[in-house]
């Protein structure tokens, strides 16, 4: 009977608001009313993504924009850069190889972010068709140079590819001033939904890209949904509650305004970190901070799945453990989208009793009142 809290890098918790919202009856995708409300969201996803460009929606989890990125702008053989720093970077790798694309990967380490003279090394030697990279390795952690990256990608003629699932509403990815080429995002992180939508906007050099790409596609194909978008239409049945829910996650996005909404992250990660700090735990990624999460590893006397699943089952959080090489070994704490900076105290309260459980010995309280001097300041 006790209430629950989300605070994984994905999905997060959704608002009262948006529930209800969602909750109405499902409108017909062809019917006026929603085409008009379609109208809405993509003038909305424009602020967003902080372009003049269309953005494409599909039903699908944010995998399914990030294998769109590659299967409509790319041809077969082409040679792409891929910065593998983690699992999602493993995952522009395993896209590329699936569809015959041939990818270099720039290995990062675990916890660090891209040196930007390691692109442009790499970029130097050889001519890429694109270069593939997260705005956050959420699972490290860990934020990459995207406005550095952007620079070296726009003096060539490689695209520059963006998984922003854990970016887009995060921090700054403003896509026309920075010229991003491809920029993708999902529902279920900062954009305070459920699972199910995934969403790409593209730059000019894109498109034109799509234009020549051989790729096999059917579902995913952004030149169809294009033409269908300028018909406030998708070319297949939309998932029109989660539309629905959009829209309202939108006029929450500009009520607040992004500037706010970043800064209030940016506040909530420092808060994090530093109150992680405070209870004696080392950061994953200290370098190199995203506003999206934080990971920190847990003290070798305790067992890393142990706090991730003693603070969900019996203290109602939900935070995230390492994946491969560190699972077991560090944990992941969300602050973006309907996240507040209570959550985070709460969360961190949390922390502080399943690590005295756990038997670790710490000053009970540094945590909390690390965070709360932070949000103070
Ligand atoms: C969550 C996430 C994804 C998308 O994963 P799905 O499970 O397909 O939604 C992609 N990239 C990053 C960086 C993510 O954090």
């Amino acid at each position: 009977m006790r209430k629950k809290c989300l605070l994984t890098p994905g999905p997060t918790p959704v608002p009262e608001r948006v529930l209800t919202r969602m909750a109405m009856p499902v409108l017909h995708h062809r019917h006026a009313e929603f085409k008009k409300l379609l109208g809405e969201v993509r003038e909305g996803l424009k602020y967003l993504f902080q372009t003049k460009s269309e953005v494409i929606i599909f039903a699908a989890s944010g995998t399914g924009a990030m294998e769109a990125a590659v299967t409509n702008t790319l041809c077969k053989g082409d040679p792409v850069l891929v910065v593998r720093g983690g699992k999602f970077g493993e995952r522009w790798a395993d896209i590329c190889k699936a569809y015959g694309v041939n990818a270099d990967c720039i290995e990062v380490e675990w916890g660090k972010a891209v040196k930007v003279s390691d692109v442009a090394a790499k970029l130097k030697e050889k001519s890429y068709k694109a270069l593939l990279v997260q705005a956050t390795e959420t699972s490290t952690a860990v934020k990459h140079p995207i406005k550095e990256l952007a620079e070296l990608a726009k003096a060539t003629d490689t695209l520059l590819i963006v998984d922003g699932v854990t970016g887009v509403g995060v921090f700054p990815l403003p896509f026309d001033e920075w010229g991003i080429d491809v920029l993708v995002t999902g529902s279920q992180k900062a954009l305070m939904l459920p699972p199910g939508l995934s969403f790409a906007a593209l730059s000019e050099r894109a498109w034109k890209a799509c234009e020549k790409s051989d790729l096999p596609k059917y579902y995913f194909n952004f030149r169809k949904e294009l033409k269908n978008l300028g018909n406030n239409e998708t070319a297949y049945t939309p998932a029109v509650s989660l539309i629905v829910g959009l829209h309202e996650v939108i006029k929450m996005y500009k009520e607040e305004t992004l500037e706010k909404v970043f800064a209030e992250n940016a506040r909530m990660a420092e808060a994090t970190r530093e109150a992680l700090k405070a209870i004696g735990l080392k950061l994953y990624a200290p370098e190199s901070p995203s506003e999206a999460c934080t990971a920190a590893w847990t003290p070798e006397s305790v067992d890393g799945a142990e706090v991730v699943k003693r603070i969900r089952d019996v203290y109602g959080y939900a935070i995230a453990g390492g994946q491969d090489k560190v699972k077991g070994k560090i944990i992941r704490i969300a602050h973006m989208g309907y996240i507040t900076r209570y959550d985070i105290i709460a969360g961190i309260a949390a922390l502080e009793q399943t690590l005295v459980d756990l038997g670790y010995k710490f000053e009970l309280g540094a945590g909390v009142r690390r965070a709360e001097q932070i949000f103070g300041d």
